[in-house]
Formats: C-alpha cells, sequence, structure tokens
C-alpha cells in the first residue's frame, strides 16, 4: 500500500525535503508543512525541510527553511499538491535521491519514484491527515500546530467546505482537527480578511464583469487597474470567488496582466475547465484550473473556447 511504502522511506532517510507548487495557496504550504512538522515531531533526529518562492500574505500561515545544495545529495525530496514538474517551486527537486509525489490534482504528468494521488480528496493537506491516521502503531505523531496547518490548507482548498470537493470525511477530519489547541479565529483571519485595497477591487471586479447568455463571465484585470488599486497580481487569489456567488454563472475567468504574461485563473459551477486550462499552458482541477497566455488576442480566444463549454453543457444539462 502506498502510505506504508511512503512511510518506509521517511524512515530510511535522514534528510528529507519537501516541495510544492509555485505562487503558494493554503493548501500547498498546509500539506507541505504539516508533512514535515510530522516527521520532525515523530522523529526527531532526522532533518527535514520545507523549501519553495514564499508569499508574504501567507507569512503568518508558514515559513520556509534555506537549504543549500549539498543537503540534497543524500536527501529524499517529497512534493506536495504539484500536478505537474513545470510548477514545481524550486527546481533543486531534481537533485533528490529519491522522489515522492503526493497531490490530489488529475494525475497528467506522473512523475517521482513514488506516486500517491487520491483526485477524489478535497485537498493535498487532507491527504496528509489521512497519512497520519493510516499507521496504526502510532509512530506518527501530531499536536496543534500541525493540525492548524492541516486545517487551514482544507480550509483553503474546499472554499471554506463549499465547494463540492468536500466530503464527509473532509467534515470528519475538520471536526477531529478542531478538538487539537489552535486559534481558528485568528486562522480565519489570517487568510481571508483583506486590505481595503483589495475590498476596491473586488467593487472595480462587481461593476465591470461580463455575463453572456450562456453564463460564461469574465473580467480583466490590466497592469493599469492592478496598478491603480496598489494590488499585486500574487494577491488576486482572495477575488476569484467574487463572482462565484452570482445567478446565472456557470464559469468564470480572470485575467491578471503580470510583466510577461497574463494569467488566467478559471473556475466553474458545472462545466469541466482543465482540458481548457491544459490547450493554454494550465492545468488544475475540473472545476478550478489556471493557465497563461501572451497577449489579449489569446485571452479572447480563451474566452471563446469557454464560451463554447458552457453552450455545450447548457445542451447536455437539458
Ligand atoms: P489558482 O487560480 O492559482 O488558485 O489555481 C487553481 C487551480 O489550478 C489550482 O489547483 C492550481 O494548482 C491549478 N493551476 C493554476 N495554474 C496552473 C498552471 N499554470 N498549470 C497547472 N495547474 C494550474
Amino acid at each position: 500500500m502506498v502510505k506504508q511504502l511512503i512511510l518506509d522511506k521517511i524512515k530510511e532517510y535522514e534528510t528529507i525535503i519537501i516541495h510544492r507548487h509555485v505562487r503558494p495557496d493554503a493548501d500547498a504550504l498546509g500539506s507541505q508543512c504539516g508533512l514535515k512538522e510530522i516527521i520532525r515531531l515523530s522523529f526527531p533526529t532526522k532533518k527535514v525541510y520545507a523549501v519553495g518562492e514564499e508569499d508574504p500574505a501567507l507569512h503568518f500561515f508558514a515559513r520556509m527553511d534555506n537549504v543549500n545544495d549539498e543537503i540534497y545529495n543524500d536527501a529524499l525530496v517529497i512534493i506536495c499538491d504539484t500536478a505537474n514538474t513545470g510548477r514545481i517551486s524550486d527546481e533543486r527537486y531534481k537533485l533528490g535521491k529519491e522522489i515522492i509525489k503526493i497531490d490530489h490534482h488529475p494525475n497528467n504528468d506522473p512523475y517521482g519514484d513514488i506516486m500517491w494521488v487520491d483526485t477524489s480528496a478535497s485537498s493535498t493537506s487532507e491527504m496528509i491527515y489521512d497519512f497520519f491516521k493510516f499507521e496504526e502503531k502510532k509512530e506518527l505523531q501530531f499536536n496543534g500546530q500541525i493540525a492548524r496547518l492541516i486545517y487551514g490548507g482544507i480550509v483553503g482548498d474546499t472554499g471554506r467546505f463549499l465547494f463540492p470537493s468536500t466530503s464527509d470525511k473532509t467534515f470528519r477530519y475538520a471536526a477531529e482537527l478542531i478538538e487539537y489547541p489552535f486559534d481558528r479565529t485568528k486562522l480565519y483571519n489570517g487568510l481571508y480578511s483583506v486590505g481595503d485595497n483589495i475590498a476596491r477591487l473586488r467593487g472595480y471586479v462587481l461593476q465591470n464583469f461580463t455575463l453572456s447568455p450562456n453564463g460564461m463571465s469574465s473580467i480583466k484585470l490590466t497592469k493599469e487597474i492592478l496598478d491603480k488599486h496598489k494590488v499585486e497580481p500574487i494577491d488576486t487569489g482572495k477575488l476569484v470567488g467574487t463572482l462565484g456567488d452570482i445567478e446565472n454563472i456557470k464559469a468564470w475567468v480572470f485575467f491578471i496582466e503580470e510583466d510577461d504574461v497574463i494569467r488566467v485563473r478559471v473556475r466553474s459551477k458545472g462545466p469541466v475547465i482543465n482540458d481548457l486550462a491544459a490547450k493554454f499552458n494550465g492545468g488544475g482541477h475540473p472545476l478550478a484550473a489556471g493557465a497563461s497566455v501572451k497577449t489579449w488576442e489569446e485571452a479572447k480566444r480563451f474566452i471563446t473556447d469557454l464560451e463554447e463549454i458552457c453552450a455545450n453543457h447548457i445542451e447536455t444539462a437539458h
């Protein structure tokens, strides 16, 4: 069984370096650092590191370690929450002796010596809690600090238990996790409170989104608009859900202009959108995906394709 194989590997190695995807979100950090702390607590003599670029907005949640290249020589590398190698934060993952993939995205890019992919899991953090629970000898330890990371990851990827990926298991795990001591209110504030600049940009989004008869919605956040609101592209993660509650929207897309690329963040209430994202250098889940385009012309083509997907979805739904 794959969880046992992973545990055996963890026991075998003295040095373990854990990676996750670029532009980290709560699930990426929660699974990465939750696993790190489980290993550290359970096997105190092992050297365990979490690496990758940081997002200052998530400093409150988890911080990264600095690791020299030489440390990789005899290391086991575990990569959490990252479907494809192109999105792994910190390319040095290749320097490790063996690689383990732990993820809940569709396995379009199988990589690693051991793979544990469970697309039925709400989040990779939920899988890490699964990993802790599977082991019956109670060698693996858990505490409030880890519960906070895992709970935060689950909350982040389920949109606070809203998205259909939230299962009965997710709720059971959440109930167990909140029995550990950690400050849930502080965690929610850290994850969801926004600065007035983001709030005003949210106002702009609500004033300016398009909505087609097929239920396709889009919004362009140009550099000019972002600068005017003093919002960095990385902070737009807190805006993408804004259109989710609006009646008749089936799928929606945010285009966020960065220095050399236009970032695409796409969400859906039914039509499958990750195949479309894959066509535009991206990927993700059936109802939440990301991609990138180079020009506004290409963005237009993305909109046309999304429109078609929404139109077809209406046809099949009736
Ligand atoms: P985001 O809009 O960044 O929150 O991403 C939504 C989902 O799509 C997440 O599960 C990401 O892991 C995935 N995703 C975002 N961008 C990409 C990309 N360029 N390639 C593959 N998956 C992506």
